[in-house]
């Protein structure tokens, strides 16, 4: 199918774009790598009178270590974060989310944005307590604001970018001196959406957390350190955190089966990862 009519803008620098989303407001949608965006477009589940196109945009992209974390701008892309090998947990992550082609095109923080409960990136902001920035126009002027991971991801495809606001970057926070990190996840074929996920950051001291792709109309993240080093019972309460929706692809009982195995195998990961960066 073709998209429905819309109005195209392709601002140059970043006070138009945000200038143009402000008059816009509501009726605007941010275009940025399409991987998510065109097919929703193609398949009329969203009808926007207007899309802003960043890609031409000024200063959006990049990957940046910064003290104590990672910044990525709104244009850089999976495989530009993933090359960078800038995060671990990050780096993990990209390597499953779809193929190279469209890790070529889509970004980090559309993913970000976009807020599917099927994919890895959200998991991985949440379970690092990473934070998104966005910017809008007010009284002639940007104005930022950083929203923390656990107030972004307000329900399936939904985030707490509001009408009129651009994602300008993301954080994601450094993993604690000696900390492990592993994620896995099953899907159908490799680089299908998973049926289900689970990212795991261990140690030291005992310390471990999880966030679970595809359980929840969120990432569910659940902090497991009064369990370690017992994985088996932790991935029990992980699995007791979850809520599950039947789907063509998978019953609700298997996906909850399936998070509690891989939460057992991602902690374990992580925590011998630990151990072997302690030695
Ligand atoms: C065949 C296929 C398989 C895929 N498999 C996976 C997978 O396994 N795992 C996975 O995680 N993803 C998967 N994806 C999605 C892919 O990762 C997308 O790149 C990502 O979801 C969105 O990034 P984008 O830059 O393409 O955003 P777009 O498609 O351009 O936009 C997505 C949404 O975010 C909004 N948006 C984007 N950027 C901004 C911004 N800076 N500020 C405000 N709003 C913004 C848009 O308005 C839109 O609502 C798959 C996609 C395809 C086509």
């Amino acid at each position: 199918m073709k998209p429905p009519p819309f109005t195209y803008h392709a601002p140059r620098d970043l006070g138009a774009a945000l200038r143009t989303l402000e008059e816009i407001g509501a009726g605007g949608k941010v275009l940025a790598g399409g991987q998510s965006l065109i097919p929703m477009l193609n398949m009329r589940l969203v009808a926007p009178a207007h899309l802003v196109d960043i890609n031409r945009v000024a200063g959006l992209g990049g990957v940046e270590r910064e003290p104590g974390g990672v910044r990525v701008g709104a244009l850089a892309r999976h495989a530009e974060a993933e090359r960078s090998g800038a995060h671990p947990l990050l780096t993990r992550a990209l390597k499953l989310v779809a193929h190279p082609v469209i890790r070529n095109r889509g970004t980090v923080v559309g993913s970000l944005v976009h807020a599917d409960p099927a994919a890895e990136l959200p998991a991985v902001l949440a379970v690092l307590g990473g934070s998104v920035r966005v910017a809008r126009w007010r009284d002639g002027a940007p104005v930022e604001r950083d929203i923390p991971a656990a107030a972004f991801f307000t329900g399936p495809m939904e985030s707490a970018v509001l009408p009129g606001e651009l994602a300008v970057s993301a954080w994601f926070p450094d993993l604690a001196p000696g900390a492990g990190c592993a994620f896995a996840e099953v899907s159908r074929r490799h680089g299908d959406y998973a049926l289900a996920g689970v990212c795991a950051v261990a140690g030291p001291a005992g310390a471990a957390r999880v966030a679970c792709v595809g359980v929840g109309p969120v990432p569910v993240v659940v902090d497991v350190s009064g369990h370690a080093p017992d994985w088996a019972a932790a991935a029990r309460a992980v699995r007791e955190e979850t809520d599950p929706d039947d789907d063509i692809h998978a019953t609700a009982a298997y996906r909850r089966y399936l998070v509690g195995v891989l939460a057992e195998r991602a902690l374990r990961e992580a925590a011998q990862e630990a151990e072997t960066l302690g030695t």
